[in-house]
């Protein structure tokens, strides 16, 4: 019994003993691998921080490159659009390849497109589609601006009324397409006569009026003389009909002189005196020229 007991004791201390040595290798082992653990943590918080970092610089450059490549550029090219809608121009200063700036040249494209049709708009607006000569508008235009802007003792200003003598017998012979090409002709002819800072319209029908400025009345006089007969000189050719046209014009001359207050510059008071001209120009026997009454008693008195 008692050797029995001594067997077991020992087996037991044996036990214990291999139990410790367990204990030892566990405890140490799970020490390792705490240690590995916690060397990988560290390692991946590095990693983590490092990528946290890359993520701000990213973002702050991202930002930057939003603020100075796209969103200011966005602004000047929204500036510019608003001012070309005002003024008409337009300058983005938008350089570059990306899509902003190929925006921003499709819309000066754009730009120089509207502006050129407005031109065009503008022009036909205010021309005549016969003659290419100035329309009643332009005319009313520069007359008005004319007598807004006049101070006393500004130099005269004169009016002539052109109108071509018995016009009716030129369509009523030749047809209204000759008609047409005579009076092209005609505003020619007027236009090499005049001084470039005149301006000659068609007021309608064969009727046309000349505006001279920076002009005494006798200079309105010769250059209503030199109208007349340079139209008298000139043979309108016609080469397709085979025609040959001659006409002659009555030219009524309505003048403003300096010392007259600036509201003599009134369009339908020298209108209704250049008419009156013209009128009795053509009671002379036409071909000729007329002073308005009260210039010729301003000229003579
Ligand atoms: P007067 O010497 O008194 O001015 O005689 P006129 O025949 O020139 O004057 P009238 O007012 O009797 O006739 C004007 C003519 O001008 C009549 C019209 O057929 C012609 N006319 C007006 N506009 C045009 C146009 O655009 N083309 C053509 N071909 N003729 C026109
Ligand atoms: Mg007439
Ligand atoms: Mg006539």
């Amino acid at each position: 019994m008692t050797v029995a007991v001594r067997k077991v004791d020992s087996q037991a201390q044996r036990l214990a003993a291999v139990s410790s040595q367990y204990q030892k290798e566990i405890s140490g082992q799970t020490r390792q691998m705490v240690q590995e653990i916690n060397a990988q943590t560290q390692s991946s918080n590095t990693m983590l921080a490092t990528v946290a970092v890359l993520a701000v610089i990213a973002i702050i450059i991202l930002a930057y490159y939003l603020e100075v490549r796209v969103l200011s550029r966005l602004q000047r090219l929204r500036q510019a659009i608003d001012q070309f809608g005002t003024s008409r121009s337009f300058d983005a200063a938008i350089h570059g390849n990306d899509e902003i700036a190929g925006i921003a040249r499709a819309f000066l494209q754009l730009a120089r497109e509207i502006s050129s049709r407005e031109t065009q708009l503008v022009e036909i607006a205010h021309s005549d589609p016969l003659t290419g000569l100035a329309n009643r508008r332009r005319f009313m235009e520069r007359f008005d601006t004319l007598s807004r802007r006049r101070r006393p003792g500004d130099a005269a200003v004169a009016l002539l009324v052109i109108d071509i003598d018995h016009f009716k017998d030129v369509n009523d012979r030749y047809g209204h397409l000759v008609g047409d090409e005579c009076l092209r002709q005609i505003a020619r002819v007027i236009e090499r006569s005049i001084r470039t800072t005149d301006l000659v319209a068609r007021f309608g029908g064969e009727e046309f009026l000349v505006l001279c400025t920076d002009i005494d009345t006798e200079g309105a006089v010769v250059v209503a003389e030199k109208i007349r007969k340079a139209v008298e000189d000139t043979s309108v050719t016609l080469t397709d009909q085979g025609v040959t046209v001659r006409v002659t014009v009555s030219v009524g001359v309505a003048a403003v002189p300096p010392d007259a207050p600036v509201q003599s510059l009134d369009f339908d008071m020298m209108m209704e005196a250049a008419d009156v001209a013209v009128y009795d120009a053509k009671k002379s026997g036409r071909n000729c020229i007329r002073l308005s009454d009260s210039q010729v008693a301003r000229l003579t008195g």
